[in-house]
């Protein structure tokens, strides 16, 4: 690339798995400056969060571009000739009255030492989505004897996904000992109790919010830049196109790199295309769920496949 061409400063906002993804791929063709903001000093590695290890989710930062460690509140302001904004999703709490201030969230690093921290009593996680999931089945191996319910606001958990595969994931979290309830929409949380729609008070002593996220918080074209923004691009969770998964963001990070190399050496721009890809449902101890195209499976062989994919993505990323 020619020097003058490599003058152009580009910025990465978020080293979640797009912007990390990003700032990779330019290391292999950008000579010029690339800077990695984030407001932590790690790569969170949320596959393995339902483990409730830290070591094993506290990823470094491994990219050669300059690292800042700080919160950025508003974008606009920083100095940049393109910009990568790759901030993922944050918590949705639909503005559920008392849900905020009596639930832990399922997130980052201080919400798993929290939720290592319980010990006993009556667990409740509230989003039967995959992330309610893994969490309830980890926590009922680790609470063995303890009482924990499944709650979900829509008539079944993984509601996006197809029926058969929903009754094998069921079979197995009721084998457990969960508790699933679904169809039961929340009205109101108070310190100990919930309160849904349809009349019933639920007591806990300790809640779990896994019910939402607020995603795609930038509009993008099919470029992947931001609501009309030249040489903004935005990937991962906070671009409208993905949908709250890893590869995804990755293959969009990848697109974005790309348009900045084309945009900077002015090449037409390459189109966003999302692929199919498979998911993965941890469900306690050496059991997952995967489903990919029509193949279905639960049981030891797809957590290894999970483990697996689980290594190589970290052993990509030098870790
Ligand atoms: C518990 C859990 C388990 C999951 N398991 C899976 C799974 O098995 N498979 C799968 O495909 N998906 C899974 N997901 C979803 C997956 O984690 C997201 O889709 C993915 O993280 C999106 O990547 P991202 O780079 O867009 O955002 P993130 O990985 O969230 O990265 C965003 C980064 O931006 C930083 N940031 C945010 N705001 C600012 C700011 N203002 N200033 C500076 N830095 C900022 C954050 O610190 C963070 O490092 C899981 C999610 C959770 C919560």
């Amino acid at each position: 690339m020619h020097n003058k061409i490599a003058q152009k400063k580009i910025v990465i906002l978020g080293a979640g798995f797009a912007g990390l993804r990003c700032a990779k791929i330019l290391e292999g063709f950008y000579p010029g400056q690339v800077t990695l903001i984030d407001k932590n000093n790690h790569h969170l590695y949320t596959p393995e969060l339902y483990e409730l290890k830290e070591k094993r989710v506290k990823l470094p930062i491994t990219a050669k571009a300059e690292f800042l460690q700080k919160e950025v509140a508003d974008w606009r302001r920083l100095d940049y000739d393109y910009l990568v904004l790759a901030v993922g999703a944050q918590t949705n709490y639909y503005n559920i009255p008392g849900l905020k201030d009596n639930a832990l969230t399922f997130k980052n690093l201080e919400d798993i030492e929290r939720i290592r921290k319980i010990s006993a009593g009556d667990i409740s996680i509230i989003g039967g989505g995959v992330t309610g999931v893994e969490l309830a089945a980890q926590l009922a191996i680790k609470l063995e004897g303890e009482r924990i319910k499944l709650i979900e606001g829509s008539p079944c958990i993984l509601s996006n996904l197809e029926e058969s595969f929903k009754i094998k994931v069921e079979r197995r979290l009721k084998k457990l000992g969960i508790d699933i309830l679904c169809d039961y929409r929340l009205n109101k949380v108070e310190p100990g109790r919930i309160f849904f729609e349809n009349g019933e008070i639920l007591k806990f002593d300790n809640l779990i919010w896994t019910g939402g996220v607020k995603m795609g918080e930038y509009k993008v074209d099919k470029y992947l830049r931001a609501d009309g923004e030249k040489n903004v691009f935005a990937v991962g969770d906070c671009a409208s196109v993905n949908p709250g998964m890893i590869r995804p963001a990755l293959e969009q990070a990848e697109i974005a790199a790309m348009n900045i190399k084309n945009s900077i050496e002015g090449k037409p721009l390459v189109i966003y295309q999302p692929k199919f890809r498979g998911i993965f449902i941890p469900l306690g101890g050496y059991s997952a769920a995967v489903k990919i195209g029509k193949m279905k499976m639960l049981g030891f062989l797809p957590w290894l496949i999970k483990e697996l994919v689980n290594f190589l993505y970290k052993k990509t990323y030098g870790v």
